[in-house]
């Protein structure tokens, strides 16, 4: 549903369409040279050809040599040799299922990576202990490693960081420093869009589930209680971070027993992100429109599975779903490099989506203690 919502305001309010036309068309020669460049994507995802138009001939021939793009337009005369296959409404659901695990993970499909990864987790608490036991110790073990690599590689984050915007930032200003500000401008419309949507989720999709689910309307007292809880993941960023202090509010303001909110606050933190899979989605098209990029229904369909199973991936800490968000991209053939153009304004979008994350989780929670026969809210109060 959230990324519903995502999907439905963005296509509404089009902000990736708000800067200038001809910035748009420089944008799209990019990306066009991009799928030149790039080995596994063999055509631009709408099949159009700007580049090859010759009133566009002079600025593709600029931008080409900004990239050092040999040849420019060569795509176009090989994509006109490629065939393209018929395909299914839902093939896409068959190309998250790997033939091979390790083509998947050289040819960096992460759709299919972590279809393999639930897939195997859940084999794993089909056999017998004794014999899971190890191969978990194993993952773990394997995890903790992978996470000491990813630490000690974002001590140098702010420079990864500031060198690749600096390179998309001046592509896409070219040589017209103004470009920047329109850049700005349109980031603007996108950020406008996610805190909209956001509040949708929250203020419509919620109470409605919440009073549907549990059969009155406790949407307000809810919030109330939620407040501290929302107050610390909007400081923090982290829905781990903010996970006791969820607990405490859910258990103590709101009177969801202690067996409940253990069992579905840790899951939801890590699993279960309304806000993050929102803000992908709003991303990705956002992203695609300002590079003139038409997606079609079918792909904005799969928008809403890879998000989903990529906000699922994220971790529950700041910038998790930005950095997820490069999965979302290369898995429909878009340039996943695109990620910095957003990354500018990413932090307070992180810091309202992780409030959308935990307020999710705990409404939640709330319906599974209803559902178990809990009395919350008035009841245990009066
Ligand atoms: N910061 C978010 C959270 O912890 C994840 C994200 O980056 O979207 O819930």
């Amino acid at each position: 549903m959230a990324v519903g919502v995502g999907l439905l305001v963005v296509n509404l309010l089009s902000p990736g369409t708000w800067g200038s036309e001809q910035k748009r068309v420089a944008n799209r020669i990019n990306y066009e040279l991009w799928v030149q460049e790039t080995a596994h994507v063999q055509r631009p995802l709408d099949g159009r050809c700007l580049s090859c138009e010759p009133a566009n001939a002079a600025l593709r021939d600029s931008i080409a040599a900004v990239r050092g793009t040999s040849e420019p337009n060569d795509w176009a005369k090989a994509g006109a040799n490629v065939q393209t296959k018929k395909q299914g409404p839902l093939q896409f659901l068959v190309d998250i299922v790997p033939s091979n695990i390790f083509l998947s993970f050289n040819n960096t499909l992460m759709l299919q990576v972590i279809f393999f990864a639930i897939f195997f987790g859940i084999m794993l608490l089909l056999i017998p202990p004794d014999r899971a036991g190890p191969v978990s110790a194993f993952m773990n073990g394997c995890n903790d490693v992978f996470m000491k690599m990813v630490d000690v590689v974002m001590k140098a984050a702010p420079y990864f960081v500031f060198a690749l915007m600096t390179g998309v930032v001046a592509r896409m200003a070219g040589d017209d420093p103004g470009a920047v500000a329109e850049l700005f401008k349109g980031l603007a419309g996108y950020m406008i869009t996610v805190v909209l949507g956001l509040a949708l989720v929250v203020f419509v999709i919620y109470p409605a589930l919440m009073t549907a689910l549990m059969r009155r309307n406790v949407f307000r007292r809810f919030l109330k209680a939620m407040s501290p809880a929302q107050l610390l993941a909007f400081s923090t960023s982290s829905s781990a971070a903010t996970l006791p202090a969820t607990i405490r509010c859910v258990e103590e303001n709101i009177g969801v027993s202690k067996a409940t909110a253990s069992f579905v606050l840790p899951v939801g933190a890590t699993v279960n992100m309304d806000g993050t899979s929102l803000l992908q989605a709003v991303a990705v098209v956002f992203l695609a429109q300002l590079h003139m990029v038409d997606l079609t229904f079918m792909q904005q369909l799969s928008i809403v599975l890879t998000a989903t199973l990529a906000s699922i991936g994220a971790a529950a800490i700041p910038s998790a779903g930005l950095m997820l968000l490069v999965v979302v991209l290369s898995s429909l053939g878009l340039d996943p490099a695109w990620v910095a153009i957003i990354f500018t304004v990413d932090r307070p979008l992180d810091m309202c989506r992780t409030v959308v994350n935990i307020t999710g989780d705990a409404a939640v929670c709330s319906v599974v203690a209803h559902g178990e026969g809990e009395k919350l809210f008035q009841e245990k109060g009066a």
